[in-house]
């Protein structure tokens, strides 16, 4: 049977947007309502996969190993709920890559992997470029972002447990 899932964006939905590349655990600060937020969709039996631009990898900025110090992190302090974490480390000023959003490949990646129905599938993020992949996919998009509208949203919430209160409705 295939399943299906919500989607993730990392910076601005489940830690908080620094405006600067997060890659310490110290500045990895999870915002308030997310932890409860993704409890509500496991027991739904949504996967969780996040999927991430990670251009500071590719900009030597920080390594993969800081990354994964962080995402292991993350892990923990939200239960081992997250089932996957898709992440591209490039920047088009070195390499131009399918997989850096918008552009859709880690979408279609993820599809392909867990056998996810897109159609009964959403994408929450915070960016527009967040949006643009998942609809390509024919998933359902939530911006969380209360300040800009976008051609690309289907809803908006100010934040991921309101965005669960529309994905659950
Ligand atoms: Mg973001």
């Amino acid at each position: 049977m295939a399943a299906k899932c919500v989607f993730l964006d990392r910076d601005g939905v489940i830690n908080r947007e620094r405006g600067d590349y997060t890659y310490k655990v110290q500045d990895f600060e999870i915002i308030k309502g997310v932890y409860e937020a993704i409890k509500v969709l496991k027991n739904l039996n949504y996967l969780i996969i996040v999927i991430t631009n990670q251009a500071g990898i590719s900009r030597q900025i920080f390594t993969r190993q800081d990354m994964e110090i962080c995402h292991r992190y993350m892990h923990k302090k939200l239960d081992y709920m997250i089932d996957d974490i898709f992440y591209c480390p490039y920047h088009p000023d070195q390499t131009a890559s399918l997989c850096r959003k918008p552009d859709s490949l880690m979408f279609e990646r993820a599809i392909a992997k867990y056998h996810i129905d897109h159609s009964a599938s959403w994408m929450a993020g915070d960016k527009e470029w967040d949006l643009i992949p998942a609809k390509k996919t024919g998933i359902k998009t939530i911006f969380i972002n209360t300040d800009k509208e976008s051609d690309y949203a289907d809803y908006y919430a100010p934040d991921l447990i309101t965005a669960v209160n529309e994905i659950i409705k």
